[in-house]
């Protein structure tokens, strides 16, 4: 076995667990392989061991490695900060972004989707509370948000993203994954249907599955660490 493929069913014993421990099913949980800086034999390594989604962060990478693996039939997700000049290349190679997080950015990208290709799927990025990056729109801002990216033709509004601040401290992750679900929640109820929650990376899946993650973003504990630029 590969290091990539034992990698790969450990995390998925910690998905197992910790949605049991949640009362949920662990098939609600959904891998997301984020691959940003490993090379597209990486990539090849956990498709041979039946992972089929993957996560990029920076646009020129990311369409290298979906333009050389096409023919895997994978499903690419950008989850990085995506600037209004670089949305073309990510309509056109992704499957997904996580990201968006203002509606210039949802408006480009579902002008800029190719025709022939069915509609891209969203995930709005919200910053709760406490979270470092300055990426997200903010919690007040996300209804209206939600809304108006919903009414755009090439999109398909899935669900929402957070990327919490690192803390080893298990219940300040709770928190802030609780609030994106609470948001998340109440977007369901004013008639959207969202049906993705993206929250939790190697060192918090058990709190963010807790609190009612549907896809898990899963780098370094599948690949490795990162070299650090
Ligand atoms: C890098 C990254 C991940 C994966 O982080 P790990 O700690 O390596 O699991 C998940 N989500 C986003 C948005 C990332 O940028």
């Amino acid at each position: 076995m590969t290091p990539i493929s034992a990698n790969l069913q450990a995390v998925h014993a910690r998905i197992d667990a910790a949605a049991k421990a949640a009362g949920r099913d662990p098939v609600s949980v959904s891998l997301l392989a984020v691959s940003k800086t490993w090379p597209a034999d990486s990539v090849r390594a956990a498709a041979a061991a039946g992972q089929r989604a993957f996560g990029e962060n920076y646009v020129q990478e990311g369409c290298e490695k979906a333009g050389v693996l096409a023919g895997l039939g994978l499903d690419w997700h950008f989850i990085g900060p995506l600037q209004s000049n670089k949305t073309r290349p990510v309509a056109e190679a992704f499957d997904w972004v996580h990201s968006v997080d203002r509606l210039k950015i949802a408006e480009r990208l579902s002008a800029q989707r190719p025709t022939e290709m069915p509609p891209l799927n969203i995930c709005l990025q919200v910053n709760v509370s406490g979270e470092a990056s300055k990426s997200g729109c903010t919690p007040a801002a996300a209804p209206a948000l939600a809304h108006a990216v919903a009414a755009l033709p090439r999109l398909r509004l899935r669900g929402l993203m957070c990327i919490p601040e690192p803390t080893d401290d298990v219940a300040a992750q709770r928190r802030s994954f609780h609030e994106l679900h609470r948001i998340y929640e109440r977007l369901q109820h004013e008639g959207l249907p969202l049906d993705v929650l993206s929250m939790g990376m190697s060192h918090d899946i058990e709190a963010a599955i807790a609190e009612g993650a549907t896809l898990v973003r899963v780098g370094t504990a599948i690949f490795g660490e990162r070299n650090k630029p």
